[in-house]
């Protein structure tokens, strides 16, 4: 989540603009051309047009859908991956190993607590469909057990799944299609002008990908500057910052300094800036995370942190054990005064964030994380009268 937001902050820097909550639902076309798109405020239902000279269809496993629009067939080979997350470090080192049907399933530390993964599953219905099963979940921990026993117990905090928009490779097992990436010219390729797309590629290559695009409109549009992005560091980057340092001058502990700077890196003596006059602000709101009342603010300032789950996204914000059980209430109402939210407004935020995170639960509930379940959305019913449904969904 972090490389996403500061590639965009970068971006904004550079002089680009930022939409996020903002669905494409129209390709603007006529006569051969792709003049640029109309957009959806997913938050406030505002229709918009954009118009451009290039647009670039970098819609993952969602490319063919935008395609589709223009009347070109685009086939990608979607594969369903989940990961299962459990509270904490199950073990210090990563652990690959082969799993039940011979294919290599692993489990890493990551962030304060530990990963399961992956499945791959082909899928050839819509990516907003796919979901993880319990099947899958039972498939991974029975592999990794055999190599780590105590997986088995552990406290499993969510379930999360997502769709790989593998190049459309056939006849082959999913592990032997290519991660490469190729860029689509689909003047060249369609005789449709002005649009752009990519298929395939990994998180890991994502500069990569990004420049070949880049280099690719600024030919189209006779540009010939040098790409420079793999020499300049992405905001925060461009330093080391002490750990020891910060706690001191903020008096919290070494774990929380270390998270922030982790996320921040150079930017944390400015998100912590305004808290020299208001030490409030240094107080933790999600406890899990350590993710301070400053932090959080910053994000919503300056970070497009418009929704809880953007917050979420942004610091780890009700990721950790707790679920947001504990964090919830506190953000709900940080977020509500920094964008003068009404409290229907705010709760109706609250139960969206709380049943998005539902959602990765409940899959694998069973047994006493079942009861334990129902102890917290008691609690909640209770003390805050959110019984976990929004409009018709629970
Ligand atoms: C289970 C799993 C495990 C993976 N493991 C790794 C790994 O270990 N290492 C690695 O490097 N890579 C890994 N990947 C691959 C990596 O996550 C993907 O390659 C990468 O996310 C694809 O990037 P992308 O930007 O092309 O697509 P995405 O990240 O899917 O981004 C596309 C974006 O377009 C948006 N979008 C779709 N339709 C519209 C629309 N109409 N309007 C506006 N926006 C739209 C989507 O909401 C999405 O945000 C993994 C993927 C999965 C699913």
């Amino acid at each position: 989540f972090r490389l996403t937001v500061l590639t965009a902050l970068s971006a904004k820097q550079h002089g680009a603009e930022i939409r996020t909550y903002t669905e494409v639902v129209d390709v603007l076309h006529r006569d051969g051309e792709v003049y640029g798109v109309r957009v959806k405020d997913r938050l406030t239902g505002r229709d918009e047009e954009i118009r451009g000279r290039i647009v670039v269809n970098a819609a993952g496993a969602w490319v063919p859908e935008i395609s589709r629009i223009v009347g070109i067939k685009q086939t990608l080979r979607l594969n369903k991956g989940a990961h299962v997350v459990f509270d904490r470090r199950i073990t210090r080192f990563g652990i690959i190993c082969r799993a039940l049907d011979g294919r290599t399933v692993y489990l890493f530390p990551h962030e304060t607590g530990s990963i399961l993964g992956t499945t791959a599953i082909d899928i050839f219905t819509s990516p907003d469909e796919a979901e993880a099963t319990y099947d899958e979940i039972e498939y991974l921990i029975s592999s990794m057990e055999m190599a780590v026993p105590s997986v088995r117990d552990a406290r499993i905090v969510r379930v999360m799944c997502g769709v790989r928009p593998l190049i459309a490779q056939w006849w082959v097992p999913e592990g032997d299609v290519t991660r490469n990436f190729r860029v689509i010219d689909h003047e060249e390729r369609d005789g449709v002008r002005g649009l752009v797309s990519v298929e395939g590629g990994k998180l890991v290559v994502c500069r990569a990908m990004a420049e070949k695009i880049t280099d690719l409109v600024c030919e189209k549009l006779g540009r010939e500057a040098e790409c420079r992005t793999h020499l300049e560091p992405l905001p925060g980057a461009d330093g080391k910052v002490n750990v020891e340092e910060i706690a001191s001058r903020y008096h919290f502990s070494p774990h929380t300094a270390g998270r922030l700077i982790s996320r921040q890196g150079t930017l944390s003596s400015i998100v912590l800036s305004e808290a020299s006059n208001e030490r409030s602000l240094l107080s933790s709101v999600c406890l899990c995370e350590a993710v301070t009342e400053a932090e959080l603010r910053h994000v919503i300032r300056n970070e497009w942190g418009v929704t809880l789950d953007a917050l979420r996204r942004r610091t780890r914000m009700g990721m950790g054990p707790c679920q947001g059980f504990s964090c919830g209430f506190k953000a709900m109402a940080i977020l509500a005064e920094e964008r003068g939210m009404g409290v229907e407004e705010a709760f109706r935020e609250l139960e969206r964030f709380l049943a998005e995170r539902w959602r990765g639960h409940i899959v694998v509930l069973r047994g006493s994380q079942l009861s334990e379940y129902e102890m917290t959305q008691a609690a909640y019913a209770c003390v805050g009268s959110i019984d976990m449904k929004v409009g018709e969904e629970e």
